[in-house]
């Protein structure tokens, strides 16, 4: 159906998107080890495995039953803070919202939107503060104002991902206000933050899961 999202296309984009992370744990790994234990590669790798085995395992009946596959088996594989964290991201987006068959972009737009409110909610980071958020929230809201102005998914996503790279890129700057980067005080600065690493990588994923796929 034009302009919209089966469920079908959206398990195989996170499909896609687990293999990518995947195939980044080792860069992950040594993102995390600069100012950071190192862990969050074999933490994401972890995670995305079991997502990718699940997606490919057991059926999904709605979109809303993908986001909830994803996010629980975060949840559950992970463990430690990012576990809650991007279990999140998948998870709160979807909470409250009707069983979707195929979905659009604003409603796929609005996922990621409750997720980042939720987000900063539970984490109590903003902007700036050198976390995932420096990529998500920019990411969320290109997303936004995308379907705001009717793009495509393709577009949308790609525009998503210069934002998520963006703000990634950014957290270079940046003292960490939050997780075990926050006690390399000033030493932190000149490192990108590992979380925002791995959001701009599942933007990246999305992005070109959907220019090689949809339309
Ligand atoms: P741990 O910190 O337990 O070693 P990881 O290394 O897997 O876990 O993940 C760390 C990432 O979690 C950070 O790079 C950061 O992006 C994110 N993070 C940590 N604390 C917060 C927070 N309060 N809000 C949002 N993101 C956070
Ligand atoms: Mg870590």
């Amino acid at each position: 159906m034009e302009g919209r999202l089966k469920v079908e296309d959206l398990r195989k984009m996170f499909i896609f998107v687990a293999q990518h992370v995947i195939e980044h744990e080792k860069f992950l790994t040594t993102i995390d080890q600069r100012i950071g234990d190192g862990d969050h590669g074999v933490n994401m790798a972890l995670g995305f495995k079991e997502v990718r085995r699940k997606l490919e395992s057991e059926v999904q009946e709605n979109a809303n039953e993908v986001f909830q596959c994803v996010g629980m088996t975060l949840l559950d594989t992970m463990g430690g803070a990012s576990g809650v964290l991007f279990g999140t991201v998948f998870i709160s987006g979807i909470v409250g919202l009707e069983p979707q068959k195929d979905i659009d972009l604003s409603t796929f737009a609005r996922i990621f939107q409750s997720s980042l409110a939720a987000l900063k909610k539970r984490g109590k980071a903003k902007v700036g503060d050198k976390t995932m958020i420096d990529a998500f929230e920019p990411a969320t809201l290109a997303l936004l104002s995308a379907a705001d102005i009717g793009l495509s998914f393709t577009d949308a996503l790609t525009l998503a991902a210069e934002k998520a790279r963006e703000g990634m890129e950014k957290t270079k700057q940046y003292v960490a206000r939050f997780g075990r980067a926050k006690s390399y005080g000033e030493a932190a600065i000149g490192h990108a933050d590992a979380g925002a690493v791995s959001v701009s990588l599942i933007f990246q994923a999305m992005a070109r899961w959907m220019r090689d796929n949809i339309r």
